[in-house]
């Protein structure tokens, strides 16, 4: 059953140093042409889904195109879809995008959840990642949505961003807890390949933080923002209760989804597709008619359980351990021992979960899983 909906924006202001995700300088009259085709895929899209009960608009910066145009997407959903009255609809803002007129506007239409890509809140850091703006924007976004009368504020912040050290992280974090954000993400800075920072740590002209520092950075969010009231309920993602993002659980619970606009990701039916990237071959497809799908994948029974244990380890809840023995005939706690043993994943009866040491190497433990799994045979049966 599809419930969810995810619409890329691939515009922004500039592109920051760190970003490797599909977007593109800003042009009113190309971000006009995109917004009619994405209202064209989703009519394209009618038939597969039932009720939406989340929309993620994302990007790029969805804040910057026209307000009209957003409104246009937003109305554009209610009339072609069934809307469940209690559906979440979060728009993801980047500072120095918005003013109040505009959150208004969007709150008008229906959106009811914002994500602010904050960041950081030193100026320093913000240059250094190539951010269009400043503290005082971050501020300024952050009262337009609250004077808006959104109720439910979500916060980004990145660590581990070259020369910071744990008290610049902490000035950040105990900053955003002054907006009382329904919600934070904490990210650590990754040098994605083919980015700018990537080509600076290789060329050895900046470093990030040692390893040490960057766990202490971690741990410090853990425990700030448990002992501030927020439930950890993913790697990355805390919330108060009731205001985990419903959207992103759909991911990790492995739920079905559709995604619209260049580069949009769906899962249908035991397959995962991708449009096309190019935004250009986007609107020519659309234009004539057509979904502009580029990757069309089935999912085999091993990936399916690869994708279970990844997402679900992912929730601090953990993975369904009862649920593994029963769709898949793996006894995941047994083939885990060696990790429990190791203090990294721990494991009752309903559940296997990272423990807080294997938190921070989500990744290692998900991979020694696997070879685990794969050593025991649990994924050729
Ligand atoms: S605002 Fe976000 S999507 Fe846009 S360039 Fe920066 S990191 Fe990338």
């Amino acid at each position: 059953m599809i419930n969810s909906l995810y619409i890329h924006i691939p515009f922004c202001i500039r592109k920051c140093i760190y970003c490797d995700f599909l977007s593109v300088p800003y042009d009113e009259a190309l971000a006009l042409r995109y917004a009619a085709a994405a209202a064209h895929e989703l009519d394209l899209r009618r038939e597969a889904i039932d009720e939406i009960t989340t929309v993620y608009i994302g990007g790029g910066t969805p804040t910057t195109m026209p307000t009209l145009s957003l409104i246009g997407l937003l109305r554009k959903i209610r009339d072609s879809f069934t809307l469940a009255a209690d559906a979440e609809i979060t728009i993801e803002v980047n500072p120095g995008t918005i003013d109040k007129e505009k959150a208004c506007a969007l709150s008008d239409a229906g959106v009811n959840r914002f994500s602010i890509g904050v960041q950081s809140f030193l100026d320093r850091e913000l240059q250094f990642l190539g951010r269009i703006h400043s503290f005082e924007d971050a501020i300024k976004s952050i009262s337009a949505v609250r004077n808006a009368g959104a109720k439910n504020l979500s916060l980004d912040l990145i660590y581990g961003i070259p020369g910071q050290t744990l008290d610049d992280w902490s000035h950040s974090l105990a900053t955003a807890r002054e907006f009382f954000p329904e919600h934070i993400s904490t990210y650590e800075l990754t040098p994605e390949v083919c980015t700018p920072l990537y080509e600076l740590i290789r060329e050895k002209r900046v470093e990030k933080p040692d390893e040490e520092t960057i766990i202490g950075m971690y741990y410090h969010a853990i425990d700030g923002l448990t002992g501030a009231g927020y439930g950890h309920y993913e790697i990355s993602n805390f919330a108060r209760p009731g205001f985990a993002c419903r959207h992103n659980l759909n991911y990790w619970d492995r739920g079905e989804y559709i995604g619209i606009g260049a580069g949009a990701h769906s899962f249908i039916a035991g397959r995962r597709t991708r449009n096309t990237n190019d935004i250009g071959k986007y609107l020519e497809a659309l234009r004539k008619g057509e979904l502009s799908t580029e990757e069309d994948i089935g999912i085999s029974r091993v990936e399916e359980i690869r994708e279970v244990i990844l997402l679900g380890l992912r929730k601090t809840e953990g993975l369904n351990v009862g649920e593994l023995r029963e769709v898949y005939g793996i006894d995941i706690a047994g083939t885990a021992a060696a990790l429990i043993k190791a203090g990294l994943l721990s494991s009752d009866k309903d559940c296997l979960c990272l423990t807080r040491r294997g938190l921070v190497i989500s990744n290692t433990v998900i991979t020694e899983l696997f070879a685990a799994l794969e050593k025991g045979n649990a994924l050729s049966r």
